[in-house]
């Protein structure tokens, strides 16, 4: 396994495989790889012929109060597991070199962004988009895996890819539990024994919901009562967002049509913020 920090050597290293006709993946990562993530990186390798990790902790998508500086950065571990998963090759951009002193060109999609995250987090989606698009032009990939997990920002990607005509395929990988139901995130690791188990509720309420529209509850507001009164027993969590939102525009729908509809939830577990969701 390659693993290539300069922006110059992977663009020529891109350039070389499509010169032979390999199928590239790209899995965009910020690193402090868990199973959800190497599941994309296994994904991309059922699709693709050369399968490209980034690992790079984007400073453009964290807003000035939050946790870019002490995000989890353990990238010796992150090339073991890499390379245990089969990619072929990691890439490592340093920031000075992505957002050199005087960057000022920024990629905004402005309408799936702006509800669920994009309220608490209004430049979030911008930063995520401006450093996808960096990506996709620095390695050209044929095909980019996402998580499901982020289903707000697969959304955006894909509106954006559609709107400013990258010849890439998104590809969407289904969200990796824990047994107990927690969705995969680098920031469970900030979590204590306890308030992971209070966390537990976000998945449960997902789930809770998922069962009512089986049984035949299709009013999102039922939906969303029950997912926030579960929610509301535990004390160490608080609500930031519990929503029924078309799973493409990401806007708000007040019935359930089942195939198409989605309930995120973004939920503070003490100072730990996790996100989570279910399709309906
Ligand atoms: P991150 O490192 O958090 O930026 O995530 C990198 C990629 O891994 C994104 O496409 C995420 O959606 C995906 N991902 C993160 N957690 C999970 C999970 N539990 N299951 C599946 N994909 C995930």
């Amino acid at each position: 396994m390659q693993v290539i920090a300069s922006i110059f050597d992977m663009q020529s290293t891109a350039e070389n495989l499509r010169s032979k006709d390999r199928l590239i993946g790209l899995v965009p990562t910020m690193g402090a790889l868990h199973e959800g993530h190497l599941s994309l990186i296994r994904l991309a390798k059922e699709r693709a012929d050369t399968v490209i990790v980034s690992v790079f902790v984007n400073p453009t998508q964290f807003g000035p109060s939050e946790d870019y500086t002490n995000y989890p950065r353990d990238l010796g571990r992150d090339l073991d597991l890499c390379e245990k998963a089969g990619a072929d090759l990691v890439f490592t951009p340093a920031v000075e070199e992505m957002y050199p002193k005087g960057f000022s060109t920024y990629v905004s999609e402005e309408l799936i962004s702006k509800p669920l995250c994009g309220i608490s987090r209004p430049a979030h989606f911008r930063g995520v988009t401006t450093v996808v698009a960096k990506l996709f032009n620095i390695v050209r990939p044929d095909l980019a895996v996402f998580g499901q997990k982020d289903a707000q920002q697969i959304a955006v990607i894909k509106k954006m890819v559609n709107d400013l005509h990258f010849c890439v395929d998104i590809v969407t990988a289904p969200t990796v539990r824990e047994p107990d139901g927690l969705a995969m995130s680098s920031r469970n690791r900030y979590l204590t024994a306890t308030q992971r188990g209070e966390a537990l509720v976000i998945s449960q309420a997902l789930h809770k919901a998922k069962e009512m529209v089986e049984s035949g509850v299709h009013n999102t507001d039922r939906l969303i009562a029950e997912a926030t009164h579960l929610m509301g027993n535990r004390r160490r969590v608080r609500v930031i967002y519990a929503s029924i939102v078309d799973r493409c525009t990401m806007e708000a729908v007040r019935e359930v049509l089942p195939g198409k509809a989605m309930m995120a939830i973004a939920a503070w577990v003490d100072e730990v913020r996790l996100i989570d969701n279910i399709l309906l």
